[in-house]
């Protein structure tokens, strides 16, 4: 837990995990200004432990402090703690592929006032929790719900941070999605409400096969999307295993058509918590679309694969996205 006041970060202090004393006009409660991460540590094979990209965490959460009129917690102190955490839960981190520590960064303002501007007070909290496999019943594709009822995120908005409003605003939809059976919500852009932006906790990857080559597409970023950490990795690794990647914009009409002419051959989804999440189904009012025949594709478990093996050690390191700790 660090405390910044006076214009400054203070000293910071080791606590045992447990509730946090919050003034009730404390301005997170009532503005907003509340901005998280989320990054993994992993068990390496010769005991050691390393956290997956852990600056552009660090980098990512700057972003979203200056949006949020928040201030800059400088990367070196954001590495620092979080070092210091993992070492002293070293026991936590499990050493099963799949499994990892996951830390949660946050940042709320703590001062106490009505008026409506940014805190002069923050407090900067950082918790771990151990992190069970994702699919432990092997991977399975989920179904998701195309949302042309909601928005995440408009243009000039919040939608490229990463704080908790933009979760508050998706509650609705992700509940929506549920009722239609299905497992996740994909945003479509504000404007025109028809470019595919994301999903609820994940970015969006499709496969397309072009002049016999697999090439995997995702949206660009349009600044109201969020830049994940997983998707930067993966447009950088498709390349490692042969394949191309691009940004691109992307219609859900789009989608229904390559889908139709078999160019779109896999669809799935990227982000810290599920790795990467096959795409089976995607639902929306009117329509349904059976992508693989509803099965995990072969690209998307090769980027699965690779990306697993990195963060495990199993496999050389060779764009240094691991931090020994
Ligand atoms: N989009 C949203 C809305 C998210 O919450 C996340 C999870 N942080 C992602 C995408 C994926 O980002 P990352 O790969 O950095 O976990």
């Amino acid at each position: 837990v660090i405390p910044y006041r006076d214009g400054a970060w203070q000293q910071g202090e080791v606590k045992a995990y447990g509730p946090l004393m919050l003034d009730p006009s404390a301005s997170a409660l009532h503005y907003g200004q509340a901005i998280f991460e989320g990054f993994k540590a992993f068990s390496q094979p010769d005991g050691s432990i390393k956290t997956f990209r852990p600056e552009a965490n660090a980098e990512r959460f700057n972003r979203s402090a200056r949006r949020l009129a928040m201030p800059d917690l400088p990367v070196d102190l954001f590495m620092e703690a979080a070092d210091l955490l993992i070492n002293l839960d070293a026991a936590w981190v499990p050493k099963n592929v799949g499994e990892s520590l996951y830390l949660r960064p946050l940042m709320i303002a703590t001062d106490a006032f009505l008026g409506v501007r940014p805190s002069n007070e923050y407090l900067f909290v950082l918790f771990a929790s151990p992190a069970g496999a994702y699919f432990p019943q092997g991977v399975k594709p989920v179904t998701v719900w195309i949302s042309e009822d909601y928005v995440r995120a408009a243009p000039g908005g919040t939608g490229e941070a990463k704080c908790a409003g933009n979760y508050a605003a998706s509650l609705v939809a992700q509940a929506q999605a549920q009722e239609k059976g299905c497992d996740q919500v994909v945003w479509l852009d504000a404007v025109e409400r028809r470019y595919i932006e994301e999903m609820g906790g994940m970015n969006l990857f499709f496969v397309y096969q072009e002049e016999g080559k697999s090439v995997i597409v995702t949206p660009e970023l349009t600044g109201t999307l969020l830049p994940g950490i997983t998707r930067r990795s993966l447009l950088e690794l498709a390349r490692d295993l042969g394949y191309e990647s691009s940004e691109r914009k992307l219609t859900v009409q789009q989608w229904r058509d390559d889908v139709a002419a078999g160019r779109l051959t896999e669809v799935f989804a990227c982000g810290t918590a599920a790795v990467i999440t096959p795409v089976g189904k995607a639902k929306a009012n009117g329509f349904e679309l059976s992508i693989n025949n509803g099965q995990n594709g072969p690209v998307t478990m090769a980027l699965r694969e690779a990306l697993l093996a990195i963060q495990h050690g199993t496999v050389e390191d060779r764009h240094h996205w691991m931090h020994q700790v």
